[in-house]
């Protein structure tokens, strides 16, 4: 299966941001991955026209709900509207900085996927959750919560809370490990585990790219800062 590599703008980017995405865009085509970008909202619309060519279009979030008086939410629907194909959900700064439950996650995927968006599932320990060796025990919380929607996830990202925008990797081990452990706690319940996609998250760029998609059981990257940059992103692309 073709490796993945997610480019999460979080709360920032601009339109010239995606002009410098269409200008490396050769780096994306002859790329043997798949490369989605997430910018904010109001710029969906715009790189989706812009690079649909060359590469897939995520939001960062969606509602729970599918419509209704609720200031400020952007629905499914809206998001399949302008072009989205993939949807992060249960990022670590909304599950922290929004109080977001996994089971509100579970609800904003079953909105994806009845709009065949792609929902990307974020699970991930704290430091002091891994300390104190409870990473197995937050995450199966995490993914446990997924199937509440009906069918689970197929495309998980583990992104360690400690590792997002610190510079710090986990070790090889570490991450081999937790996604084998994924894997695994979602084969148990799915059966099927061959189309099931696990990516890493966390200070990944263009110096380890390389050698964490080479590692077990990872099927792609998902990546914060290191993809504000398009040349530093292409460069990601091309290395992986
Ligand atoms: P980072 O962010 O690559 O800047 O660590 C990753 C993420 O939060 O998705």
């Amino acid at each position: 299966m073709r490796k993945i590599v997610v480019a999460n703008w979080k709360m920032n980017g601009s339109r010239s941001l995606i002009e410098a995405y269409k200008s490396t865009c050769a780096t994306f085509e002859a790329a043997a991955v798949e490369v989605v970008v997430c910018p904010p909202f109001p710029l969906l619309a715009d790189a989706r026209q812009s690079l649909n060519q060359q590469l897939r279009v995520g939001a960062q979030d969606c509602s729970a709900h599918t419509d209704g008086a609720r200031t400020g939410d952007v629905s499914a629907a809206l998001l399949a509207e302008v072009g989205a194909q993939y949807c992060i959900i249960g990022h670590s700064e909304r599950r922290a900085g929004h109080t977001e439950t996994s089971e509100l996650i579970s609800l904003k995927q079953r909105q994806l996927i009845a709009k065949d968006i792609r929902p990307i599932l974020c699970v991930g320990e704290t430091d002091v959750e891994r300390r104190e060796d409870r990473w197995k025990k937050v995450l199966n919380a995490q993914l446990e919560a997924a199937f509440q929607s009906g069918t689970g996830p197929s495309l998980v990202a583990y992104e360690p809370v400690w590792a997002i925008g610190t510079g710090l990797i986990p070790t090889s081990e570490i991450i081999v490990e937790t996604i084998s452990y994924i894997r695994k706690q979602l084969g148990a319940k799915t059966g099927a585990q061959s189309s099931l996609r696990v990516l890493y998250g966390g200070s990944a760029d263009e110096t380890s790219a390389a050698r964490l998609v080479s590692l077990d059981g990872v099927s792609g990257l998902l990546v914060g800062g290191a993809s504000l940059d398009a040349r530093r992103f292409g460069a990601m692309i091309s290395s992986v």
